[in-house]
Parts: C-alpha cells; sequence; structure tokens
C-alpha cells in the first residue's frame, strides 16, 4: 500500500475509467489524430501514475515500433502504449511518448465535476442628480 505513490495533476485531466486515478493532462497532448484497434486514441508526450510493461516490437500503420503496453498504477487496468523507439526515421518524434486509448480514459469534458460559477458582478448605478426635483419635495 505504501508503494503507491501518485502524482497530482492539476487542469483538464484524463482519468482511468476504473478508478479515475489522474493519468495526463489535456494540455500535454501532442496530437489527437491517432487510431488504434478500438477507435480513438491520444499521442501525450507526458503521461503519470501508470507503469509500463514489457518492450515488444509492433509493426503499425507508420512502421515497426518499439513499444510497451502501459497500466494504470492503481487498478491495472492498460491504458495504452508508450513509444520506446522508432525503427522508421520520420516517427522518431513519437519515442518516450504516450498513446492513451481514448475509450479508456474519461476525458476533463466527459465528467461534469467542475461547475463554472457565475460571479454576479454588482452594478454600480451612478446616481444621476437633478437638480429639478420631479414631484418630490424636499423637506428641511
Ligand atoms: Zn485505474
Amino acid at each position: 500500500m505504501g508503494r503507491l505513490h501518485l502524482v497530482p495533476l492539476e487542469g483538464e485531466v484524463y482519468t482511468c475509467r476504473h478508478c479515475e486515478t489522474q493519468l495526463a493532462l489535456a494540455g500535454d497532448i501532442f496530437s489527437r489524430f491517432f487510431q488504434c484497434s478500438h477507435g480513438k486514441a491520444y499521442l501525450f508526450s507526458k503521461v503519470v501514475n501508470v507503469y509500463v510493461g514489457r518492450k515488444e516490437e509492433r509493426l503499425m500503420t507508420t512502421g515497426m515500433h518499439t513499444v510497451s503496453d502501459i497500466f494504470c498504477v492503481r487498478c491495472g487496468s492498460i491504458l495504452g502504449w508508450k513509444y520506446e523507439t522508432a525503427h522508421v526515421v520520420n516517427q522518431r518524434y513519437k519515442e518516450g511518448m504516450f498513446i492513451l486509448e481514448r475509450f479508456r480514459v474519461l476525458g476533463p469534458d466527459g465528467n461534469n465535476c467542475c461547475e463554472s460559477e457565475d460571479s454576479l458582478q454588482e452594478e454600480e448605478e451612478e446616481e444621476e442628480e437633478d437638480d429639478v426635483a420631479d414631484d418630490s419635495l424636499n423637506l428641511p
């Protein structure tokens, strides 16, 4: 138990769908235009609270890559993978980055935990001073 150190994130976070452990910030999304076999996937430059599985060679649409699956550090469910090495030169930018499969995570737009408070602004109306009183008399 004492070995589970979760890194807290602040802002628009993506969380594990199963246990809601915080995983990544929307600001760290490098690309939303990835596909996995299950649908959409996002490429993140940084992901926390995951552990990395064994490296393996995987042939993807963009060529051969060495990747490791990544798992939620709390509940152990698979979340996506990490690019360790890209064998194709123009894919090297992905090395060290992480894929989160969209259907495995909850996005910041998916949970309405943060209601935006409408701050009521008090309108200060300037009272116009009329020299001419309408129908009221100023009594001394
Ligand atoms: Zn989890």
